[in-house]
């Protein structure tokens, strides 16, 4: 079996000598245990995070994958059962029932989408705009790092609940991409500036915003937000590389100026329900109003080029990696 250990605690932008790929052998199966081997794994920008809380030397990176299973001592997983579990940068894991989450409802969508649009972050756009920014039609909707897993489908479920959606990605092809899904204005964040952007496209200020980046690019949103906005905070990650962190003023005299409400969460707070989010996702898409990318890379060894590319831009939609 193979594995991506911390081989140094990240500081600033992931190194090659950071991670190291790792041969080990496993031991046999227990009573109740099953091999699984990873088709799909995913790489979240939370890892990059993650690590800087509770990471240590020698640990296997953690993350989500989907595997099948390859030799089983437990009679409700088969052979060739196909199960979804935090077990890790693992190519081959032993993991026990407990380990394995239930799989959504599927049907003929790739198995792969259960770590994106029918999973995580699927979860995360579904809830984490819904619930906190309440959006209401015709109001106007800001999302940025709206290319990717999280971003592209929060722009289309406000595109369902009738808003005005402005969109921020970090190249004319993603910029391309979310005009063609509905996005109603789209600029390229490295071009403009966001201040002039935000005037032209939303003169009469922003009523919800979902925010993927943090830094200034969102110190810049709250300028141009409405009297009583929402503002979803579900990401930072043009800060999580950062060493030395944003320098600026404190946005708290904006907020309380205007009466936002500003809420941060963890998409498994709603755990519990999770599949009203799978249905309702999964309707959409076959009704054609979700669509949704994936950028795949091929071969667990490329695991960390297709992480460390999430601080690059070089995914549009989900980033997955296929074994
Ligand atoms: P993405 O698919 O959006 O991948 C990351 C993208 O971020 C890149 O493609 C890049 O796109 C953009 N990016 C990278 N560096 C910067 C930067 N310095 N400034 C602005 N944009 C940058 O990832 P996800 O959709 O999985 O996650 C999006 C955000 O949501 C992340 O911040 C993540 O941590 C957060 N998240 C939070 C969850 C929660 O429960 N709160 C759950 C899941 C995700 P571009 O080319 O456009 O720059």
């Amino acid at each position: 079996a193979k594995s991506w250990k911390i081989a140094k605690l990240f500081n600033g932008v992931p190194k090659d000598e950071d991670l190291q790929l790792v041969e080990e052998d496993l031991p046999g199966l227990k009573d109740g245990e099953m091999l699984i081997e990873a088709v799909y794994l995913t790489v979240d920008p939370y890892m990059r995070v993650r690590l800087e809380t509770n990471g240590k030397v020698g640990d296997t990176m953690m993350g989500e994958q989907i595997s099948k299973v390859i030799e089983s001592k437990n009679k409700d997983y088969p052979v060739g059962t196909i199960v979804r579990s935090y077990s890790g940068w693992r190519s081959r894991t032993i993991v026990s029932a407990d380990a394995c989450r239930r799989m959504p409802e599927l049907g003929d969508l790739s198995l792969s989408t259960a770590l994106g649009v029918m999973g995580m972050p699927g979860m995360t756009a579904f809830f984490g705009f819904l619930e906190i920014c309440s959006p209401k039609e015709g109001e106007v909707v800001v999302v940025s790092g709206a290319a990717g897993a999280v971003g592209s489908l929060v722009g289309q479920i406000a595109k369902i609940k009738g808003c005005k959606v402005i969109g921020f990605a970090g190249d004319e092809e993603k910029c391309k991409w979310i005009k063609s899904l509905g996005f109603d204005c789209v600029y390229n964040y490295k071009k403009v500036n966001i201040d002039d952007a935000l005037k032209e496209a939303a003169p009469e200020g922003v009523d919800c915003y979902f925010d993927n980046v943090g830094g200034e690019f969102t110190l810049s949103v709250l300028k141009n937000m409405k009297l009583f906005g929402r503002m979803s905070i579900c990401g930072q990650i043009s800060q999580y590389n950062a060493t030395d962190k944003l320098k600026a003023e404190l946005p708290f005299p904006m907020i309380l100026f205007k009466q936002l409400l500003v809420q941060g969460f963890i998409v498994t707070r709603w755990y519990p329900r999770w599949a009203e989010g799978e249905k309702q996702m999964s309707q959409w898409i076959r009704e054609g109003k979700i669509t949704y990318k994936e950028t795949v890379t091929e071969g667990f060894e490329n695991m960390y080029t297709a992480f460390r590319g999430l601080f690059k831009g070089s995914n549009t939609g989900k980033a997955i990696v296929k074994c």
